[in-house]
């Protein structure tokens, strides 16, 4: 009897190679990406609102053999994807075209690329470096007709990368470069919501056309907000996938109407959770890019109770209201 049950405790265990393998499981992963078929859940055309390809560029292993814009739309954006507006927000990106020329890190390549638009703006985190020089080679961004915004701007009082008063003058110095240009306002807002909301609502006009990138913060921030400023909208990314992100999703559910909505992917930041489903893979999907968009809108679909599609068409919509593309 005794030696039965040893026997049965013996055989449920796992192989000693599998064990083995379990052990010498590699921490770091591969890095791979979707296929086109996997992102293509919707025929809806529409624009990624926020992205930093030249990044996604940049992290992609050779193996992937993807060396320009093209390229990487060809064979990895679904057929719906229109077009995207990639951020310059490291001053070091300001002059790119004098420091990587003809490369996919030349701000003037992104411009020559027919289904790519730029915003412009010192990130709170490089608020520190902000002079007259950076300021000067924004100007000459900013001027360019494919330039559609001023951004992202603002404030982040989590990672403190700059103080937190050099943060509020340059925001305050931009804000009123884009007010002087007319241009549309790209705002990044963390652990910031007092000061974020003093300088916009004391210094930017009510009809100003305002996207709170990435929002992350309270329902409450995110109500007083669009209350305040009737075209403003709030942007979603992957980060509305995480099982973390119950504030993201609450807003979603409750509080911003899908007339409010911009779908953005902060590439290549904001990977949709969906893609790791398998979490014992060895190869991750660590980096994401525009095609992804297809699946942040089913995400806001699911919370919503309604249409992908409907979602879809709802923030391509939005997104001529905000940008005029
Ligand atoms: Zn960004």
């Amino acid at each position: 009897m005794s030696n039965n049950r040893y026997y049965n405790r013996n055989h449920n265990a796992p192989p000693q190679q599998e064990r083995k393998r379990s052990n010498e499981w590699p921490k770091k992963s591969n890095t791979t990406l979707p296929s086109k078929e996997q992102l293509s859940i919707s025929e809806v055309p529409y624009v990624d609102t926020h992205a930093h390809l030249h990044y996604v560029l940049e992290k992609l292993p050779d193996v992937f053999n993807i060396t320009s814009y093209d390229i990487l739309k060809r064979d990895h954006f679904p057929s719906n994807f229109e077009s995207c507006i990639n951020v310059l927000c490291d001053p070091l990106s300001f002059n790119s075209n004098e420091i990587f020329p003809n490369t996919f890190m030349d701000w003037q390549v992104m411009a020559k690329t027919s289904f790519m638009y730029l915003a412009v703006g010192v990130h709170p985190h490089n608020a520190k470096d902000y002079n007259d020089y950076v300021e000067n080679n924004m100007m000459s961004i900013l001027n360019h007709p494919k330039c559609i915004a001023l951004g992202e701007i603002g404030l982040d009082y989590h990672y403190k990368n700059s103080p937190k008063d050099i943060q509020k003058r340059v925001l305050l110095k931009q804000i009123e470069k884009a007010i002087k240009l007319e241009k549309p306002l790209v705002i990044h807002t963390r652990e910031a919501e007092e000061d974020t909301w003093e300088i916009l609502s004391n210094n930017v006009p009510k009809e100003w056309k305002i996207h709170v990138h990435c929002f992350t913060d309270s329902p409450r921030f995110a109500k007083q907000l669009l209350d305040h400023f009737p075209n403003l909208y709030i942007g979603i990314t992957g980060v509305v996938t995480f099982g973390s992100a119950k504030n993201t999703q609450n807003i979603i559910k409750d509080i911003v109407p899908l007339n409010r909505i911009l779908l953005e992917t902060d590439a290549p930041y904001m990977i949709p959770a969906k893609l790791n489903k398998n979490k014992r893979s060895f190869d991750k999907v660590t980096i994401s890019h525009s095609g992804m968009i297809p699946l942040v809108a089913e995400k806001i679909a699911q919370l919503k109770g309604i249409e992908l599609d409907e979602v879809m068409r709802n923030a391509r919509e939005n997104t001529r209201n905000m940008y005029g593309v």
